[in-house]
């Protein structure tokens, strides 16, 4: 069974959350029972779901969530995210495994746990006859919050909607009621934020004003994980990613550690001369290099820890060539998305 364990930090910019965890208080201390914070927000060992029709979601999933991290649970549809959410969240039992929240328990110290996570659910689930204020005021109650520590309008203007707080719910907008339930799930101020595809469905501009507002979050302490259809979000935001496929986990680790490994890149040597089609000179030849006449062209795939770049533009000055123009392509986590996913799915049918 693969096990995801996390690596130390890389880097300073890696201890920051942590450091910013310790110094906001995770949770109110009016119900924090112990002051200390674990080193890891989410601990899953062997966690396994079949559901009641004899679907197993999840086939012993081992996953640690170090705190302050912003993570990312990939995976393609029907991976068993929503599953392993779903449990987090209380809304899901599990067959088997443990799962600890802040160090809690799920099974022992449910409530404890739940009191140290909000979740931001994929549906657009609200009371329609609910203005703002009132669905936070109302989720505040529900976790016990006294009134003089809800924080109901500073949540509403984090999410920027202050100038909708008494609108009922059902006049707001897709992206509006996903924000809603960003701030509801924030309202008892959890250490630890799930957001299930918190950007589906919402606008580019206001995409970016709810991850800034998650990573504002998560520079102030909060661990956040996150899925989300949007690779290039998660590898933009995230400084750690786990990857599930038909319900194993199949990579987890710091997003640079998995991006190296690819180990690919791609040259594009625009050249001053004329190139004859179908033609590789033979000093580009030896490293493979393929000729576009039409476009004036010289690619290179390459694996940069074996060919450094330096060795591909020699090659094409020793061709007789001028090299006019550069470019280089970065496989990104798409690339590796696929790539993991397809080498998963040939290894199950093997073994079918
Ligand atoms: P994801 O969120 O990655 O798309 P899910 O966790 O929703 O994946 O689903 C994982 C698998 O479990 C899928 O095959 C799905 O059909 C199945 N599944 C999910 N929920 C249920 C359920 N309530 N009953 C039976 N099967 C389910």
């Amino acid at each position: 069974m693969r096990k995801c364990v996390p690596r130390p930090p890389a880097g300073p910019e890696a201890r920051l959350p942590v450091t910013a965890a310790r110094k906001a208080p995770p949770m109110s201390p009016t119900r924090t029972a112990s002051a200390t914070a674990p080193d890891l927000a989410i601990s899953a060992r062997e966690l396994r779901k079949t559901y009641a029709g004899g679907k197993t979601a999840l086939h012993g999933v081992t996953l640690e969530v170090p705190r302050g991290s912003m993570f990312a649970l990939l995976g393609p549809n029907g991976a068993g995210k929503s599953t392993f959410i779903n449990i987090l969240a209380g809304m899901v039992h599990k067959t088997s495994g443990t799962v600890e929240i802040w160090g809690r328990d799920l099974d022992r110290r449910q409530r404890d746990a739940r009191l140290a996570i909000g979740i931001v659910p994929q549906e657009l689930v609200l009371d329609p006859f609910f203005t703002p204020r009132e669905a936070l005021e109302l989720q505040a109650g529900f976790y016990g919050v006294p009134k003089s520590e809800r924080r109901t309008m500073e949540l509403l203007r984090a999410v920027g909607l202050d100038d909708k707080a008494d609108a009922y719910a059902r006049t707001l907008s897709g992206g509006m009621r996903r924000r809603l339930l960003v701030a509801k799930a924030m309202v008892h101020n959890p250490p630890v934020l799930v957001l299930d595809e918190p950007t589906a469905g919402v606008d580019i501009e206001l995409r970016r004003k709810l991850w800034d507002y998650v990573r504002e979050l998560n520079t102030a302490g909060t661990t956040v994980v996150l899925t989300t259809h949007y690779l290039e979000e998660a590898q933009e935001l995230c400084d750690r990613i786990a990857i599930i496929n038909h319900g194993r986990l199949i990579a987890c680790d710091r997003t640079d550690a998995l991006l190296s490994q690819l180990d690919a890149k791609e040259l594009v040597v625009r050249v001053a001369e004329a190139l004859a089609p179908g033609q590789v000179p033979a000093p580009l030849a030896a490293f493979g290099a393929a000729v576009d006449a039409e476009a004036g062209t010289v690619c290179f795939r390459f694996r940069p820890s074996e060919t450094p770049v330096g060795r591909l533009l020699a090659a094409v000055t020793a061709a007789g060539l001028t090299v006019a123009d550069i470019t280089t392509r970065e496989p990104d986590l798409e690339d590796l998305f696929l790539r993991l996913t397809r080498e998963s799915d040939a290894a199950r049918e093997a073994a079918a």
